[in-house]
């Protein structure tokens, strides 16, 4: 049986250019009751990796990143069955995925009955403090040892590469419920081709959008987006704003889009969606998770259009369980396209380095 696991450590904030991480061997510690030891398949880096490393995200260090996380159950503390949160009983074997924990007891779990919104929620990959029990908590390691109560998913019917795609897909369908939903047919503007606009565009397709206008950039990346069925990319690097909104209202009969999803984290976006909407259009905001600072908007733009404006922070566990259902349907070549490269775990730094450098959609990190 292994003793230990080797584990990329964060000890320091530095960008990935400068090799933040470093490979250390850490103790497993013994499994107690309903604790689960896994050993990783697969680690998705996230823009979130990148922001924690620029010092946007804070956390507390030593940490152990990677929350986008399949691994493989080794081993279950204790003797008494163990069952994800569908129920579905947890198996030594199993290919497994773990979603953040939240409290369920406190204002926002119990009154607001909003998990996303825990004020003490637990989160694998950068959350919960790598110096103290159980010491493996992210996925840029060889194993992972989860604690008791974990929520835990089955996934043995899902690509792993789709699943590590779960994390941005549950946030997008977070957000299509808060804006109300997509109507067949009706036209969305998704803003921002990152992992969270690519779901974003998928759901939209998925929930029969009749028209998915894209902006977002650069050239490669626009490629895919038409390649996964949207209708037109717009290039943010060669097309300046306003004729981004002139294109919109073009596509739309002068109209307006009838649904906006902004995923870019960037505050201009906004004001620029604001001019693509249509009357009684609806708009979601779900890029910002780091605070980018402020933007002039024009209040007459939302009064005039009655404009429904809404956000979405993370999701709770039936956004990710409602995402598996396009998860998996995506094709082994669609997913060929989204997930790569694939890094080892040695590789560790270059591999938050091309997520940094925004080369593809999801980097990926196999131990
Ligand atoms: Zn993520
Ligand atoms: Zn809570």
């Amino acid at each position: 049986m292994t003793t230990t696991s080797r584990v990329a450590m964060l000890r320091e904030l530095r960008p990935p250019a400068e090799r933040p991480f470093v490979l250390e061997e850490v103790a497993i510690p013994p499994l107690t009751e309903g604790a689960v030891l896994g050993r990783m398949v697969l680690a998705g880096v996230c823009g979130t990796d990148v922001h924690i490393l620029h010092g946007k995200v804070p956390i507390k260090l030593p940490a152990i990143l990677g929350h986008e996380n399949v691994c493989q159950v080794v081993e279950i503390g204790g003797s008494k069955p163990l069952a994800d949160i569908t129920g579905q009983p947890v198996q030594v074997g199993d290919l497994i995925t773990w979603l953040p924990k939240s409290c369920m007891q406190c204002y926002s779990c119990t009154i607001l009955k909003d998990q996303s919104k825990c004020e003490r929620r637990i989160g694998y990959g950068g959350w919960l403090p790598a110096w103290q029990h159980p010491y493996l908590v992210g996925g840029f390691a060889e194993y992972v040892w989860l604690l008791p109560g974990s929520d835990i998913v089955v996934v043995n019917d899902v690509a792993p590469e789709a699943v590590v795609l779960g994390d941005a897909l549950r946030v997008m369908v977070h957000a299509v419920e808060n804006v109300g939903g997509i109507c067949y047919g009706d036209t969305v503007v998704v803003q921002g081709s990152g992992a969270v606009g690519m779901m974003g565009i998928l759901l939209a397709l998925d929930a029969g959008a009749g028209q998915v206008i894209v902006t977002g950039g650069p050239a490669a990346r626009l490629d895919l987006v038409r390649e996964l069925g949207a209708d037109v990319a717009i290039d943010i690097f060669g097309v300046r704003a306003p004729e981004r909104i002139a294109q919109v209202l073009e596509l739309t009969h002068g109209r307006g889009a009838d649904v906006i999803i902004e995923a870019t984290g960037v505050p201009t976006a906004v004001a620029e969606g604001l001019e693509m909407v249509r009357i009684n259009g609806r708009y979601v905001i779900a890029g910002h998770y780091g605070d980018a600072g402020t933007v002039p908007l024009n209040p007459h733009l939302i009064n005039r259009k009655q404009v429904t404006i809404t956000g979405a922070w993370s999701a709770d566990n039936s956004h990710f369980l409602r995402g598996l259902t396009l998860l998996r349907k995506l094709s082994r070549e669609t997913l060929d396209k989204l997930v790569r490269p694939r890094f080892s775990l040695t590789d560790i730094n270059a591999a938050l380095l091309a997520t940094e450098r925004q080369e593809t959609v999801k980097v990926v990190v196999a131990p």
